[in-house]
């Protein structure tokens, strides 16, 4: 038996998304001392699952959602989305149980389900649609960026919801940053041939401080998220490298593939009559 985490924790919240009432989300992150894996809540070998399952049961409650109705998908880095309906309720929520396969976006406009992206340096996105209401999580290391899964989730709203793109919310949660993220130049190139229609401005996500570029994930996503129509003041930017703040987050690249894995969890509140 693995004793229920004693620590007391707040999700990192955005302010831009919790303005909306009906909307309930945050991210976990590292918390040495917090149960048997400092809080993570991945399945992936050889981590604990048990204890991942407890950490997801804490997490929830205190976000408010239901751990039982948790949604997630097999991570591919690539731009497949899936759209989560009430029958999808729990798939991936406990170890024995099957996610809803591979994609790396998950949109939904049924409220009580809990849709939950696993990350350790990738960027979570969350996307709100008020108007419908919808939400979305998204999971964007590199090679998600420059497949553009984030616009792909932009669509997939709309298709499916008729979200406008200019009344959408997006948090981009904390992820490696620009300061950290050292690539070979496949990265850079890809991401310039994705971006070539805009020209310059996709120099805003590279940078070379010494001998090699660096890209800065947040940075384009941003641009992404705009040139998809969200207004530049919907778009809420944390800034924290999970490498820098290793003592916080979990971090691929600071801490090697077994470290653990946080999560950005997003859900519409169940109404109450
Ligand atoms: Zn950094």
């Amino acid at each position: 038996m693995i004793p229920a985490p004693t620590l007391a924790v707040t999700p990192v919240r955005s302010a831009l998304l919790d303005a909306f009432s009906n909307v309930r989300h945050g991210l976990t992150y590292r918390v040495p001392g917090m149960g048997a894996a400092e809080g993570n809540i991945g399945y992936g070998a050889p981590r604990d699952h048990e204890a991942a399952w407890v950490m997801r049961q804490h997490w929830c409650t205190v976000i408010g959602l239901d751990p039982h109705r948790i949604v997630t998908m097999s991570q591919v880095h690539g731009a497949e989305v899936r759209q989560v309906t009430a029958l999808d309720a729990g798939r991936g929520a406990t170890p024995d149980s099957d996610s809803v396969g591979r994609a790396d976006a998950l949109i939904t406009d049924v409220p009580g389900i809990a849709l939950l992206t696993l990350h350790a340096d990738c960027l979570p996105i969350l996307l709100v649609d008020p108007a419908r209401p919808a939400v979305a999580a998204i999971h964007a290391g590199w090679r998600g960026t420059v497949a553009g899964v984030a616009t792909a989730a932009v669509t997939a709203m709309r298709e499916a919801f008729g979200s406008d793109p200019r009344e959408l919310r997006a948090y981009l949660g904390a992820a490696i940053g620009g300061c950290c993220n050292e690539v070979g130049p496949e990265v850079t190139a890809a991401w310039r041939d994705h971006m070539r229609h805009l020209g310059p401005l996709a120099e805003v996500a590279v940078s070379q401080p010494g001998i090699k570029e660096h890209f800065d994930g947040p940075s384009a996503n941003a641009l992404l998220l705009q040139h998809a129509g969200l207004i530049p003041e919907h778009i809420d930017i944390d800034w924290t490298c999970t490498r820098c703040r290793g003592d916080r987050w979990f971090s691929h690249r600071g801490q090697g593939p077994t470290t653990g894995r946080e999560g950005a969890f997003i859900g519409l509140a169940e109404e109450r009559d």
